[in-house]
């Protein structure tokens, strides 16, 4: 039972470990763990844990703006190729039908 007491801390080999972090399985003195959502965890797996999000957060955007991008482009090419078609679509059989009448009727 008193197996903790003798552990030692991680970073302070002369300090009594207080507390063994979830995350890395390594004890801690009480500077050097730390509270986080009720969970007892050391310094060093607070800042993993809080980096990844920090340094995902920048590459997220990207990809949410390339996104973004995309289906803009993807949008403008879809409104411009139906208004092409309707351009392409209506004119021509409109014209083919004048030009059918006028050549029809002008000889
Ligand atoms: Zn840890
Ligand atoms: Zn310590």
């Amino acid at each position: 039972m008193a197996r903790l007491t003798q552990q030692r801390c991680f970073n302070h080999a002369t300090r009594e470990a207080v507390a063994r972090c979830p995350e890395c399985g390594l004890f801690f003195c009480r500077e050097c763990i730390t509270e986080h959502e009720d969970r007892v965890i050391c310094a060093a797996c607070l800042r993993k844990q809080a980096r990844p999000p920090l340094l995902r957060r920048p590459g997220f955007a990207g990809v949410i703006h390339l996104g973004q991008l995309a289906l803009g482009f993807l949008l403008a090419w879809f409104f411009f190729y139906l208004v092409g078609e309707t351009l392409l679509a209506i004119p021509s059989s409109f014209h083919e039908g004048t030009l059918w009448q006028e050549y029809w009727f002008e000889p």
